[in-house]
């Protein structure tokens, strides 16, 4: 036998007796809300990463085919996937200050996504209890 909880919409009965379904608790809306307020001050979410490595040449004769070998670089990178091709752009120091918080902003905007989307499926689950025996 399924025996309901009581839970937040089963107090949300019109007065004609209909059951009015809020589309989440009051919890879930503030949790909401506020992912949302903190994805808007955001700055400009820049995909991909950056990265610093060191590198072979394709010379036969070069100091980094010696033994030690001396790398060229370091050379600092932002890669990219795109279609299923990787980009990448080599940058300067300035850019690297200028774009790394881009980089992290876009980080912190697919942790805030999928706290969203965690959050209407725990919404979704509860709401239909799912997930009850
Ligand atoms: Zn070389």
């Amino acid at each position: 036998m399924i025996v309901p909880s009581i839970s937040y919409y089963m107090l949300a009965v019109g007065s004609d007796g209909t059951t009015k379904m809020p589309s989440q608790p009051p919890e879930h809306d503030r949790q909401q809300r506020d992912l949302i307020a903190q994805i808007a001050t955001l700055g400009p979410c820049l995909p991909g990463s950056i990265t610093t490595r060191q590198m072979r040449c394709g010379r036969a004769r070069c100091a980094c085919k010696a033994d030690p070998p001396k790398l060229h670089g370091p050379y600092t990178y932002w890669t990219r996937k795109e279609q299923g091709r990787t980009i990448a752009r080599l940058l300067n120091a300035e850019q690297i200050e200028r774009y790394q918080p881009q980089i992290d902003n876009a980080r912190q905007l697919r942790q805030f996504v999928a706290a969203l989307e965690a959050l209407a499926i725990k919404t979704a689950e509860d709401t239909e209890q799912w997930g009850r025996k």
